[in-house]
């Protein structure tokens, strides 16, 4: 059993996320803590310069309304955390920060089963310090 549980959730592919919250709830231990983890992801610059002003913090306020409608089906102890950076990098701080013993994440977006693991998945798995368990 595991007392910090990582889930990053790509709410673009939010279809992922009630299996990986399942796993997460036969993974914690009677006191253990889910963390669901959206990263929006930061544009350079130059593109940020072209596009409305608002539109990433409409991003975070859409991806805090959707991790939180998950968390209050997902139970007890269960908190989510909105980030800005890049998805892998950011994973992987969240995860120190919070002492995850566990990461829970999907191996890629739905549709391309052909890969083994999706770029931010790989990532995650290479580098983490904990264990992380991939869904598939
Ligand atoms: P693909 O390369 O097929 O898009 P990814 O490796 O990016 O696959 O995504 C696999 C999983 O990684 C997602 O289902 C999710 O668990 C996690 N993930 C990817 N991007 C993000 C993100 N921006 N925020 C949180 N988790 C993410």
């Amino acid at each position: 059993m595991h007392k910090t549980i990582l889930v990053p959730i790509d709410v673009a592919h939010i279809e992922k996320a009630e299996a990986m919250v399942n796993i997460a709830r036969s993974q914690a231990g009677e006191d253990g803590q889910i963390k669901l983890l959206n990263v929006v992801e930061e544009v350079p610059n130059w593109v940020s310069a072209t596009i409305p002003a608002n539109i990433l913090s409409d991003f975070e306020h859409s991806a805090r309304e959707q991790l939180t409608a998950i968390a209050g089906s997902a139970g007890e102890n269960t908190t989510i955390e909105v980030r800005s950076g890049h998805p892998y990098q950011t994973i992987l701080q969240v995860a120190e920060e919070f002492s995850a013993d566990l990461i829970i994440i999907a191996s890629h977006k739905p549709g391309m089963q052909d890969y083994f693991l999706g770029s931010t998945a790989a990532k995650v798995v290479r580098h983490a310090k904990c264990s992380v368990l991939v869904e598939r």
